[in-house]
Formats: C-alpha cells, structure tokens, sequence
C-alpha cells in the first residue's frame, strides 16, 4: 500500500513538472515575439524620503502581459529572457520607456514643486553588463529624451558584482563618472566583503527585504536592529545612500528612519503601479 501510495504521489509531481516545463517552453518560445507584439509594460514604485515622506522617484518594474496567462511577474520571464539573450534588447526597451517616463514627469512638475527632480530606477541584468553597448545605449537614451545622468539611477545586485573584474566594472565607472547613480540592489544577500565596496562604483546601497522583515515587530530583534544600524554607518562612512526595500507597515517605516536609512520602497507607501500614478502621489505629498 505504502508503495502505491508512493506511486501516486510520484506521479503527481510528476505531472505538476511536466505542466511547469509546458509553460516555461512555452514562454520561452513567445517571448521573442512579445517585444514586438508590445506585450511588456512598466510599473514604477514609489521611492519615499523617510525623514519627510517626499516622493522622490520610482523603480521601474518590468511586467509582461501575456496573451494566455495574464500579467506575470518579472520571476517567471527575466531568467529565460537573460537565457536566450532577449534580455539586451528587452532590458533597453524598459530603459529608453523608463528615461522618457522621467521626463515626462519632470516637465509635468516643473511649475508646481520647489522639490527636486523625480528620478528613476532602473534593474540592469549581469547579461547587460557584459554587453558592449551598455554605456553607448544609455548615452543615446538619455540624449534622446534630454533627461539629466543625475536623474538616472542603475540598480545591480549584489551577487551580479561579486568578483566582477575590472572588465565588468568599467562600464559602470563609465557611467557613475557621467552623473548616473549606481545602487548595489538586494545588499546583504550575497555575502560580499564590506570592505570590497570601496572597489565598486556604487553610490547606493539598497538594503534587501529580508533585513525589513526583521523589523515586523516593534521592538524589533536587537541584534537585526545592531546588523542594520552597523551596515548603515558604514554605507554613510563611505558616502553611500540608504534604500530599504519592502516597507510594509508604519512600524518598518518608523524603525528604519530611526536607524537613519535615507529612503524606502515598499507596499506600505504603495505598490507598484501606473507611472501617472506616482504624478499624483508626489503632488499630495509636496502641498499636503
Ligand atoms: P527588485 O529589483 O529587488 O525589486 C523589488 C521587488 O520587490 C519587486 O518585485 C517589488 O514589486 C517587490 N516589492 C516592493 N515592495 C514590496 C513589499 O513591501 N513587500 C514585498 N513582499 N515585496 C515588495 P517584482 O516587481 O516582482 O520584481 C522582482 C525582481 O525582478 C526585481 O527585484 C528585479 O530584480 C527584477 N526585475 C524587475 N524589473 C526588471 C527589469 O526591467 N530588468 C531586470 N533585469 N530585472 C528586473
Ligand atoms: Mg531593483
Ligand atoms: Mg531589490
Ligand atoms: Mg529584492
């Protein structure tokens, strides 16, 4: 009985495998075309001063609106984008939208807000990296749309830097010397030396969700509190800035403004959305 059973069971997951390998063949066979379909779009989330609670920019998050499945998340396409090599010509696209979207929202605010420019974040790939035409690309976009470096900002992760040579660091130094902001995405889930990010041309650190989480409770751990109050005195030592992800209550938000991070990211404030969205969103925080 006990082997049967057993026997059901393996052919269970073995079907459930079968209809998830179905479906990644299936992506993975559609997404070529899906670019040139304009299956993709772009939500942005809010970045939220913590110390007065501007907005002030977003992160451009990628979203694929596929013909059967509905919205999938960036989990289920960008690893089988960056495996076929999609990822270079989708990974553009979503930076010239998003350095437009920038603009946009700068000619809109210019009038109305003494604040400073809304920026924008966006996620660059290891694969865009190594590719030669990062840095060309960027220029021409930013060019194009006439938005300022300063404005721009590239999220890496972690794990993508680490033990990157100086080949793979030049096209960031290349574009942290015209103005544009490196964050160093996911921080302290990669087991990167401290001492390493001397090395590296970031000028943002952006301090992963699982330190946030610590935060659930108030009072929070002692020891996630010390961790982060550690991690965010270095990152001031060095002249970085502080970003935490995944803010979803008052407490997180309260916690971590104490600790003295800079800005935040998180449902709490809103979740991504419609780049017309954060319009409004930072016009309520700057009159009211
Ligand atoms: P990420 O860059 O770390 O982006 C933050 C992720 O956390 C987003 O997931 C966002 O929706 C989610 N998030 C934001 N606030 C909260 C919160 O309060 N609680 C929780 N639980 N989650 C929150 P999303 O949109 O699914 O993106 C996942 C990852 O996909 C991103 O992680 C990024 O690494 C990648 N990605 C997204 N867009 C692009 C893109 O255009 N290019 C590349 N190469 N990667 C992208
Ligand atoms: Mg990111
Ligand atoms: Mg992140
Ligand atoms: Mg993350």
């Amino acid at each position: 009985r006990a082997k049967s059973a057993g026997g059901n069971r393996y052919e269970v997951a073995d079907a459930e495998a079968d209809a998830r390998a179905i479906t990644r063949h299936g992506l993975t066979t559609a997404l070529p075309m899906a670019l040139d379909r304009s299956e993709f779009f772009i939500e942005y989330q809010p970045l939220v001063h913590l110390e007065d609670g501007t907005v002030r920019g977003a992160e451009a998050l990628v979203r694929w609106l596929h013909p059967q499945h509905g919205v999938l998340g960036p989990d289920r396409f960008i690893p089988l984008a960056e495996r076929t090599g999609l990822i270079v010509p989708l990974g553009r696209w979503v930076l010239e939208q998003s350095v437009r979207q920038a603009r946009e929202w700068q000619e809109r605010h210019r009038d109305k807000l003494g604040a400073g420019p809304l920026r924008v974040n966006v996620n660059l790939s290891p694969c865009q990296l190594t590719h030669p035409g990062l840095v060309q690309d960027t220029v021409d976009i930013l060019e194009r749309a006439g938005l300022e470096p300063d404005t721009l900002c590239l999220e890496v992760t972690e794990s993508a830097l680490i033990g990157a040579d100086d080949e793979v660091l030049k096209p960031l130094r290349r574009l942290a010397e015209m103005g544009v902001d490196i964050a160093l995405d996911d921080f302290g889930t990669g087991y990167s030396n401290l001492a390493n990010l001397r090395r590296l041309p970031v000028s943002v650190l952006k301090l992963d969700r699982s330190f946030t989480q610590g935060m659930q409770q108030f009072p929070a751990d002692p020891v996630d509190l010390r961790i982060v109050e550690g991690i965010v005195s270095l990152a001031h030592s060095l002249d970085l800035t502080v970003t935490v992800e995944g803010v979803e209550t008052g407490a997180q938000a309260e916690q971590l403004r104490i600790l003295g991070c800079d800005t935040a990211q998180g449902w709490y404030y809103a979740r991504p959305g419609p780049p017309e969205r954060l319009h409004d969103l930072a016009l309520v925080d700057a009159t009211g």
